[in-house]
């Protein structure tokens, strides 16, 4: 009897947990491969809620965070720790989603190994190498050595043919991240009608190149907009990173109607982007799934790799200068015909089946004809 190849997945931060969710049990799933997960644990705190929410133990747990590790220490240790897991596994392929340290680390310790790599959502760019930092030198860095090149979009499979990756190794597959939103928000109760607490903004913001003045700016408008309508309110889960709650604790604390908690949990992440008005967000994902929940978004960054909602007309790139932010949130506020453009409820990342396609390109490459041991 044949073994059933064995997949390595990698994951290390809350993004690639869920993600990686719906391509793991896609891989669970099937009677051709052998699927294990490898926890880098670059984010210890925020990876471990998602992976138990969606039902994945790790088969083997790295445990890598350290107290104020800097990147160049988390880097240098992942590699040799996710190549020991390799030779322990020796997996057929090994998948990883993203662009954190951990998928360069997963990417490279593959190549070594002389292994094919499979990157989930490649080809987003910005192509500068500063927005967002260090992530655009990840993913491009990540292509070079990528066997499968699961695009999100036809723009992504674009960028990719354009750094002369071969057209037969990038496969169109939606994201991911679409997978998991629909079927999670299946499972959510019915969202209220109206909140008598007044319309609900949603925030997010971490991204290391906001940290300092960015950051301020954010929250000062934020404030702002609190002070200005008395019927709004704002909740902000605060990544739990020093540099991020530090400066949100300072600005928006004690506002009466400006919410600080600490990260939800996946599904009540959904649930408040099903029920806000519009949001406010520096986050990859968060752009991802707001439009597909028909929620506007403003987009607190310079230069966003995923343009597809911006073209689309629900999704609107507003930097972090204070005035830009409170104009662009009181057009949503003010005008209803403007609000309503934006809401439309588009879903220009996938159509919540890319964890299937993903699953059938690797089966149609890895699949060893003939009867195979389905033991997993
Ligand atoms: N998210 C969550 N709880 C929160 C905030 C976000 O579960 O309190 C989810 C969100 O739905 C999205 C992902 O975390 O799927 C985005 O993660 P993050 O913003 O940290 O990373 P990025 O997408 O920018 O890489």
């Amino acid at each position: 009897m044949t073994a059933a190849p064995a997949i390595a997945c990698i994951v290390g931060t809350r993004p690639e947990a869920i993600k990686m969710a719906p391509v793991i049990r896609a891989l669970k799933a099937s009677c051709w491969a052998r699927c294990l997960v490898v926890a880098t644990g670059q984010h210890r705190d925020l990876l471990d809620g998602p992976l138990a929410g969606f039902g994945i133990v790790p088969d083997i747990d790295l445990d890598l965070m350290t107290e104020g590790q800097t990147l160049t220490d988390l880097t240098a240790r992942v590699i040799p720790a996710v190549a020991g897991a390799l030779a322990r596994i020796k997996p057929a392929a090994v998948l990883a989603q993203g662009d954190t340290a951990t998928v360069f680390a997963a990417a490279l310790a593959a190549f070594y190994a002389r292994l094919p790599f499979g990157h989930v959502e490649a080809g987003l760019r910005t192509y500068d190498l500063e927005q967002p930092f260090p992530e655009e030198a990840f993913r491009q860095m990540v292509a070079r050595i990528t066997h499968w090149h699961f695009a999100p979009t036809a723009g992504a499979a674009d960028n990719l043919r354009g750094e002369r990756i071969a057209a037969a190794a990038i496969h169109v597959t939606g994201n991911t991240s679409i997978d998991t939103l629909l079927s999670s928000a299946q499972q959510l109760p019915e969202a209220p009608v109206g909140d008598e607490r007044g319309r609900l903004i949603l925030l997010t913001a971490h991204r290391r190149e906001n940290f300092g003045a960015p950051l301020e700016r954010i929250f000062a408008a934020v404030r702002e907009l609190a002070d200005r309508y008395p019927d709004i309110r704002v909740l902000y889960p605060v990544h739990p990173n020093p540099a991020v709650r530090g400066t949100a604790g300072r600005l928006l604390g004690g506002h009466a109607r400006i919410e600080l908690c600490p990260p939800l949990d996946y599904f009540q992440f959904v649930a408040a982007m099903r029920n806000c008005h519009f949001v406010l967000t520096d986050s990859g994902g968060v752009q991802e799934e707001a439009p597909a929940l028909g929620k506007p978004v403003l987009v607190l960054r310079e230069q966003t790799e995923r343009p597809e909602a911006v073209a689309a007309g629900v999704a609107k790139v507003v930097g972090t200068s204070a005035e830009r932010i409170v104009e662009e949130s009181c057009r949503l506020l003010d005008d209803p015909a403007y609000y309503g453009s934006m809401a439309r409820g588009v879903s220009p990342y996938g159509d919540g089946q890319a964890a299937g396609r993903i699953e059938a390109v690797l089966r149609r490459d890895l699949c060893v004809p003939g009867p195979v041991n389905t033991a997993r």
